[in-house]
């Protein structure tokens, strides 16, 4: 069998295109531009190009995009200060301090900062707790834009066994309450998990959250499966830098029925709906109902 592959850059060419049509129309009828402020503290080159495509899809959308960067030397007060001035300022709907911060600052801190109304990071414990009882809340970019790449498969989730490998607050945890408040039958595994292989090949969706370079293996899944791989991994084949994800995609792609390539799947998926939550936030933050998309 060879997988279908989830076209992940497409579909967030699509929901980029709805965000920039309700940016137009609020702006024409309400005033209102969504703005979003992104934070770098630092030099990590990684970081460097994540913010770059933020704030390029941000500008390219029609909302306001705010940069602004912090040397590596910054203390954790510099930040703080930062965000509190960005917490009350009015053109800014959506805050987004990127990670990993410098070891002189406390991220839990940080996090817990943010304005949870412009939290479009959605790592706010006040979200968090909102997603995990139910409530609307601003959620984490990356699992729902694992949601839509699984559902561009299966439109209906209720029922299908889904396993998520990882746990982390930024992926495994709030992907694994969006699965359940869809009704999958959800089994999150991790590093203590005993014989990862037979839980993976129990899954109907698998969803890989690891940061290991192409853990998964084509024997671990099920036939039919759909794989949504959320790993990027930096490694060196013949002195050049590849990314690849946790799953071993060529076999994967041999067993899986649907499969996300690494790159072009879940990482554009994870800007677009960035964009979706600094549109939400501003509808919430003008008492305006939230946008059909
Ligand atoms: P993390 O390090 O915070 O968490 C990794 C999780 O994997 C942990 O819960 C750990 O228990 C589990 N784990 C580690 N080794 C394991 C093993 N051998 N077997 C089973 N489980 C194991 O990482 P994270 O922030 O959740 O990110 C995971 C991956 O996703 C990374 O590669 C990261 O770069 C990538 N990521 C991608 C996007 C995107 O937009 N595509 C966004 C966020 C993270």
């Amino acid at each position: 069998m060879t997988a279908r592959m989830i076209d992940g850059k497409a579909l967030a060419a699509a929901l980029r295109g709805k965000v920039a049509e309700e940016v137009q129309r609020l702006s024409r009828s309400h005033g209102l531009v969504p703005g979003l402020a992104v934070v770098l503290v630092g030099h990590n080159p990684a970081s460097e190009v994540y913010v770059g495509s933020k704030a390029k899809m941000t500008a390219l959308s029609g909302m306001r995009s705010f940069d602004h960067r912090l040397p590596e030397s910054a203390g954790e007060s510099d930040l703080l200060s930062l965000i509190s001035r960005l917490n009350g300022d009015p053109a800014v709907h959506g805050i987004l301090v990127q990670l990993p911060l410098p070891p002189q600052i406390d991220p839990q801190k940080v996090i817990a900062a943010i304005d949870p109304g412009k939290d479009v990071d959605g790592f706010n414990p006040m979200n968090a707790g909102r997603l995990a009882t139910g409530l609307p809340a601003l959620v984490p970019c990356t699992p729902v834009g694992c949601v839509i790449l699984a559902k561009s498969v299966h439109p209906i989730l209720a029922g299908l066994a889904a396993v998520v490998i990882g746990r982390s607050n930024i992926v495994g945890k709030p992907l694994a309450q969006l699965l359940v408040a869809e009704s999958a039958t959800v089994t999150v595994a991790h590093s203590k998990t005993r014989d990862l292989p037979a839980v993976c090949h129990r899954a109907d969706l698998l969803f890989a959250a690891v940061g290991r370079p192409q853990l998964v293996r084509g024997d671990w899944i099920k036939p039919g499966a759909t794989v949504i791989d959320v790993g990027i991994n930096r490694i060196d084949v013949g002195g050049k830098t590849r990314i690849v994800g946790d799953v071993a995609f060529d076999e994967a792609s041999l067993v899986a029925g649907a499969i996300t390539p690494v790159p072009g799947g879940v990482g554009p998926m994870t800007i677009a709906c960035l964009l979706v939550n600094t549109l939400r936030a501003a509808c919430a933050i003008a008492g305006l109902p939230a946008p059909a998309l």
